[in-house]
């Protein structure tokens, strides 16, 4: 079958070479200039999983060791746990750190289940609120768990990018393009803010719309890393502290199992000795 060619746009109109594009999963892209399309009718799994791989193998070192199921009895805190670990390794920053805050609000439903007997349905507010009232943590961790409502939990789960951005200043170049536009212009553009010839200008990231979701993109990338890692340690540090084997079977003791009522199937001696 013969191979279309697609000279490259952009390296002929500015440079007046003939650069071919290649074709990688569902684009087109000049090795040169790295311009790129996208190719209908094209899977672009191939693509997203190219990203993955490279996101997870640049990120894995940076965090904790992973956790196996043994490290964590309780499957519902290791489950979470493996949501925030692996979307980090996908590169969904926003969605680890959203998830980061189920994960706590789950370690405190954990614990009022084991102290209380509650099986609490309420928000991470009223949650931490019980904690305090019943003094089931230490302060400190009480504490620690305020601050990440406070400061993470709150913007990130209601989206709130001005909120998460506040106090950071980015370098902008803005460039105006008088009469019509085009491509020569835009390079020329690039070129004199390549040389240096243009001066950056510091703009609060929080207040300018057009930028915000692309700076926080980068910026959740840095704190999602930071914040796994002291999730990660308040969950091991909990499990030790505040999921004792000792407090399990004295809730057991107090509160039942939950399964005294249903009939249970008997096995018998004979049976378990056989092969
Ligand atoms: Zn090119």
């Amino acid at each position: 079958m013969e191979e279309k060619k697609f000279p490259c746009p952009r390296c002929k109109k500015v440079k007046g070479e003939e650069v071919f594009m290649m074709e990688k999963h569902d684009m087109l892209v000049c090795p040169k200039c790295k311009t790129s399309f996208f190719l209908e009718g094209k899977s672009p799994l191939g693509r997203y999983e190219d990203d993955w791989k490279k996101n997870a193998e640049e990120i894995f070192p940076l965090l904790r060791p992973p956790l196996y199921q043994s490290d964590l009895e309780n499957a519902r805190l290791f489950f979470l746990y493996e949501d925030c670990y692996h979307t980090l390794l996908i590169g969904r920053y926003n969605a680890s750190i959203v998830l980061m805050g189920v994960l706590l609000e789950t370690i405190m439903k954990e614990r009022i289940w084991l102290k209380l007997g509650i099986d609490s349905r309420g928000t991470y507010g009223g949650c931490l609120r019980m904690m305090e009232k019943e003094k089931l943590m230490k302060a400190g961790d009480i504490y620690f768990l305020r601050r990440f409502k406070d400061e993470i939990r709150n913007p990130y789960t209601h989206a709130d990018e001005s909120e998460i951005l506040e106090g950071i200043f980015v370098p902008v170049y803005p460039l105006q393009f008088e009469g019509e536009f085009s491509l020569e212009r835009l390079e020329q553009g690039f070129e004199s803010v390549k040389s240096g010839q243009l001066k950056p200008k510091l703009l609060p990231a929080s207040e300018v719309p057009a930028i915000r979701s692309v700076v926080k993109h980068e910026y959740d990338r840095r704190r999602a890393i930071s914040l796994f890692n002291q999730v990660y340690d308040f969950l091991l540090a909990a499990k030790i502290k505040y999921f004792k084997q000792e407090e399990y079977e004295e809730h057991c003791e107090k509160f039942g199992t939950r399964l005294e009522k249903v009939e249970h199937y008997k096995v018998s001696e004979k049976e378990a000795e056989s092969p």
